[in-house]
Order: structure tokens, then sequence, then C-alpha cells
């Protein structure tokens, strides 16, 4: 067993993260700010070569596995310390990857090569009516015949929607009865297909999110992902993804508050000695620390489970996003702490770790979702004597 990167992955977390540093960093309180997100940062991402990393070589990849996005995301949020471009990349990132699975040979053709030239793309499940119950989405696909479908509905709260040149749409097919679920690709330009404003949300600002709307969309038979009737199977392996995906980045951020919070710490002093002499300020950075690498080797066991097809990666995925955003909320608010009023002056930037942390516990599903299907795997496996 050996936790480590190999020197190829070793590489891609380093070129990942000097683009961070050069290029997202920069800018990133600016559009925070505006709530804006960079087309040219993400056409330059692109041309890095950065959505080749896990990639298949035969679908114009560099051939490795997760592993290599997972050291490329990595990278790329030690780097920027954007939480929001990088939720953005997770989002586009998991398109690629369940493209790259389960897509046909004429869906991989039509769309990955845009997706890895700089389109943007999107996963839509949630709607208006609540996101927690996934399977309870109305959108709603009509048959009409040959394979042929209408879609029509709406998704809210969708990451990436506002940019969106394709998305993944979760609905449901009339008549089919229980097993209904599927799942639907769609162009930006295709006729019935709307996308909304960008949403004001307090925290994630840098990264766009926001409704698609779709009003008897037409659907041909090779635009559906998968079995008609069996989207769930890939939707909770992109759930899955995605949690990984949180679990990387609330890593990658709590680690980057350390130097920040130790240099405050031994700097501001108090009844004449730095801060970083009390124990109650010493618990906060211990606190960040056991966190990070918490939320890090988390990761990699749900990124290990889900290279080798475990049955119980869904599970460690969701403990993974669990531990890590509860780890990033209580990290943020205690560099909050840390600073004092300097930490809730909205001048410095640190309230932003704690705008952008509160997200993690919705986001991907919700903390509460995540316990829900944790304890629904222990009491399956203690019925079943397998625990
Ligand atoms: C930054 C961000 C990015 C997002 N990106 C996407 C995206 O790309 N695609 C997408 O499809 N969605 C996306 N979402 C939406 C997100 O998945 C949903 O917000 C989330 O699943 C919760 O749904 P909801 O907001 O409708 O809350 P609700 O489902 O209405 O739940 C409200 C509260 O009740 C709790 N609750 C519900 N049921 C139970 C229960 N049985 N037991 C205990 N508690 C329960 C929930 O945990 C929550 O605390 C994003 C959200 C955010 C904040």
């Amino acid at each position: 067993m050996d936790l480590r990167w190999s020197g190829e992955q070793e590489a891609i977390f380093e070129a990942a993260r000097e683009f961070g540093r050069e290029v997202v960093a920069p800018s990133s309180e600016e559009r925070d700010r505006a709530s804006r997100f960079d087309h040219g940062i993400w056409k330059a991402l692109a041309e890095s070569g950065f959505w080749k990393a896990g990639v298949p070589a035969e679908l114009g990849g560099d051939g490795g596995g997760l592993a290599n996005y997972v050291a490329a995301l990595e990278g790329l949020t030690l780097g920027s310390q954007d939480s929001g471009f990088s939720v953005t990349v997770g989002a586009h990132a998991s398109l690629i990857q369940v493209l790259s699975r389960w897509g046909t040979a004429e869906q991989q053709q039509r769309f990955l090569p845009d997706l890895f030239a700089g389109h943007v793309g999107a996963t839509a499940a949630t709607e208006l009516t609540g996101g927690s119950h996934v399977t309870a989405v109305r959108t709603t696909a009509e048959p009409t015949g040959d394979g042929h479908y209408t879609l029509s509905g709406s998704k809210s709260h969708i990451t990436n929607a506002p940019v969106a040149d394709m998305m993944l749409i979760v609905g449901r097919v009339a008549g089919l009865g229980k097993r209904d679920i599927s799942l639907f690709l769609l162009d930006r330009g295709q006729e019935g297909v709307s996308l909304g404003e960008n949403e004001d949300l307090i925290g994630l600002r840098t990264s766009p999110i926001g409704p698609i709307d779709m009003d008897r969309v037409h659907i041909p038979p090779e635009r559906v992902l998968g079995s008609v009737g069996d989207g769930l199977t890939v939707l909770y392996w992109c759930l899955a993804l995605d949690r990984l995906s949180f679990g990387v980045i609330a890593s990658a951020q709590m680690r980057s508050m350390i130097p920040r919070a130790l240099d405050r710490a031994t700097s501001r002093e108090a009844f004449g000695a730095p801060i970083a002499e009390y124990q109650y300020i010493q618990d906060k950075i211990v606190q960040m620390k056991v966190g990070a690498e918490t939320a890090r080797a988390l990761s990699y066991a749900t990124l290990s489970a889900m290279e080798n097809g475990d049955a119980d990666a869904g599970t460690l995925a969701s403990c993974t996003k669990l531990a890590s955003a509860q780890a990033i909320v209580g990290s943020s608010l205690e560099l909050v702490q840390l600073f004092g009023h300097m930490g809730y002056d909205r001048t410095q930037g640190v309230e932003r770790h704690l705008r952008d942390a509160a997200a993690f516990r919705i986001a991907g599903g919700t903390d509460e979702m995540q316990k829900k299907a944790i304890f629904s795997q222990l009491l399956a496996a203690s019925r079943s004597n397998s625990l």
C-alpha cells in the first residue's frame, strides 16, 4: 500500500498548482466580489491540458486513472485557493468522466473534444421542489416513438448552468414504471432549452450557478446516456465522484489556511506574548491540520475504492464528503476567530473561507443525506451479516 503520488502524478499536481497560483489566484478576490466567471481563465485551463488528466488515451486523455484527475484538482486548489473555481472544475470533470465511462462512441466523439477545448459542462438533478430526494425529480421525458422523447422540466441551483454549453439532465421517462430515472444530454443552443441568470450566493461566488428550463426539448435516441430507466447507476457514480472532488478541494483549502493562521498567530500579540503561545489558539491550527489530513486520507480511500469498483465506494464517498464539509466549516470559523475583528472584516479575505465553506455542507448532497446514505448502508450490511 502506497499513498504517495507517482512521478507522473507529481508532475500533474505541480503543473496544476503553478497554473492555479499564476493564472487563477491573481483575480480571485475581484471575481468573488463581482460573482464573476472568467472565460479567459477557463480557456487557458483547457489549453494547459488540464482536462486530459485521468481520461483514457483513446479518448484524447493522458491514459491515467482517476488519480491523475485528483492530483490535478488538488494542485489547482492549493495554488489558486479559489474553492469556487475548483467546484466549477469538479462539476465539469464529472461530466467528462461520466461520458468517458458510459458514453457511446458517438457521444464521446460529439462532446468530449469540445469539453477538453473550453466548452463548459453541467450536471443537473436539483429542482426548485427539492434536491435531497434525487429520485423525486419531476423533469419528464414523454416518448414520441422510435426511441425519441420530448423533455420538459426546470432545474435550479446547477453549477455552471449560466455558462454551460452542454448539460447532463436527470429526468424520468413517462410510463416506464418504478425504474424510470434516465439521463439526457442537451446542447445550449437546442430549441426549448433556456439558461437562467447567475444566482446571487453568499459563497463560491466565482462558480457560476443557476437554473435550466426545458420546454418540450426533442431528445433523439443518441442523446440518452446509458440505458433508459437505468440512470441511477450512472448518477450514483457521478455523485460519488462529486463527493470525492469536494473532499479534495476541502483538504487543499484547509492546508492553505494553515500558513496564514500560523503567520497571524506568531505575529499578533496579546497579554505581552504572541497569541500562538496560548493553547486555545494552538488548538485551532491543530484542528485545521487534522481536518486537512482527514479529508485527504478519506479522499484517497474513496479514490482507491472507485478505481477498484469496490462495493463500499459510495459509502466512503459519503464519509469523505461529510467529514470534509464539517471540517472545512469548523476550520474556516476558527480562522475567522483567530484573526479576531480582522477575520470578520470583508477587506481581509479571511471571511471568504467561511462563506465558501458553508456550501460544502449542501452541494453534492447535504450532510444529512450523507448520514442517511451511510446509515442505510450500515443497516443493510448488518442485515446481511456483512458488517
Ligand atoms: C454551491 C452549490 C452548487 C450546487 N450544484 C449543483 C449541481 O451542479 N447540480 C445539482 O443538481 N444540484 C446542485 N446543487 C443543489 C444541491 O444539490 C441541493 O441544494 C441539495 O441537494 C439540497 O437540496 P435542497 O437545497 O433542495 O434542500 P432540501 O432537499 O429542501 O432539504 C432542506 C433541508 O432538509 C434536510 N433534509 C431533507 N430530507 C431529509 C431527511 N430525510 N432527513 C433529514 N434531513 C433531511 C436537508 O439535508 C436540508 O438540510 C448545488 C447547491 C449548491 C449550494
